[in-house]
């Protein structure tokens, strides 16, 4: 496993992070046991870095994963939407004690917009930096799904890393395209910033060309490390392959091939039907407000993902 230094945190990273999300209760919702045991076993292969979140409610998996590991072996960054200073400690204290730590590596601001969204939350943006003076974080940056917040946050000298969206085909970029992102997250790395990218498959909507599409983002030399969401010891094994530039057990490709995957609409959807009207095959509607699918009429083809500016169409 390759590793690279983040941006000027000083933290040394894997190229390929753990991506949580998919092993919590809002994917997967793996057993504690289960789900410790692959980030374990994403550990024993080499993944010293873990994105999560205190959206996705799993900090107990990760304490799980890492009892009876030395202190400092898994580097991990979560995230909150704390504007105050008031959220933002309680977010604090919640990521503390739920990972059974006195000390969080990286602390993000969750799905910042632009610079109107970093100003509207400067009280959490200052708390974290005080919590950084005093050694309960090492690093401080925002993750984002907008090219706007990644040229905003190049210029703030408090941000030190960015966690922006970047795939081949620009999935669920809200306000440009993947050039325009590029862009951006190239002056920004210009700038100090250290990046890790989220989201290298769309959200599992390219799955199907998974190593065109890590192949892709990996070929960037401005990011870091790449977040991938894995919630089984096939994916992970076929992961790590990957970035380790090795061919995939030809066993374990055709037990992912054969993986049922399913469309899955975050509960949070709005119900504006932008998916609705993208979809040819007539498998989406509205119902109670919400987009919902008829799977025996979804192909999984991504079309609505795009189409969806909160990007919450995932393949799962
Ligand atoms: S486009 Fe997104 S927010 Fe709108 S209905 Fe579809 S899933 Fe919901
Ligand atoms: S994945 Fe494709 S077929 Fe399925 S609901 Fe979305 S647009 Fe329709």
């Amino acid at each position: 496993m390759e590793y690279r230094y983040l941006g000027q945190t000083g933290l040394k990273v894997s190229r390929l992070c753990f991506g949580s999300l998919t092993i919590s209760r809002l994917q997967a919702n793996l057993p504690i046991a289960e789900g410790s045991g692959l980030i374990g076993k994403a550990m024993d292969r080499g993944i010293n870095f873990l994105d999560t979140a205190e959206l996705y409610d799993n900090y107990e998996y990760i304490k799980e994963a890492m009892k009876g590991r030395p202190s400092g072996s898994l580097i991990i960054a979560t995230k909150t939407y704390a504007y105050s200073r008031e959220m933002a400690e309680k977010s604090l204290r919640k990521a503390l004690d739920g990972l059974g730590l006195d000390h969080i590596d990286l602390f993000l601001l969750h799905e910042q917009e632009s610079e109107l969204t970093l100003k509207g939350h400067y009280q959490a943006i200052e708390y974290f930096l005080r919590a950084r003076e005093k050694g309960y974080i090492s690093a401080f940056g925002v993750s984002t799904h907008h090219v706007e917040c990644v040229k905003a946050a190049a210029g703030w000298d408090e941000i030190q890393v960015i966690h922006p969206i970047v795939n081949t085909r620009g999935l669920g970029i809200t306000d440009g395209s993947i050039q325009d992102m590029l862009k951006a997250i190239e002056t920004a790395h210009n700038k100090g910033k250290g990046i890790y990218a989220m989201k290298p498959l769309g959200g599992g909507n390219m799955s199907g060309s998974f190593r065109e599409c890590f192949d892709y983002v990996l070929g960037i030399s401005h990011i870091s490390s790449i977040a991938v969401g894995m919630q089984c010891q096939e994916e992970l094994e076929t992961n790590v392959a990957i970035f380790e530039n090795r061919p995939v057990d030809p066993e374990i490709e055709i037990v992912l091939s054969g993986r049922k995957r399913r469309l899955l609409i975050e509960p949070w959807c709005e119900g504006c039907g932008n998916c609705v009207s993208a979809c040819r095959q007539g498998a989406l509607y509205i119902q109670d407000q919400k987009a919902a699918v008829k799977p025996e009429l979804c192909t999984l083809c991504g079309y609505c993902a795009a189409k969806c500016k909160n990007f919450y169409i995932k393949v799962v």
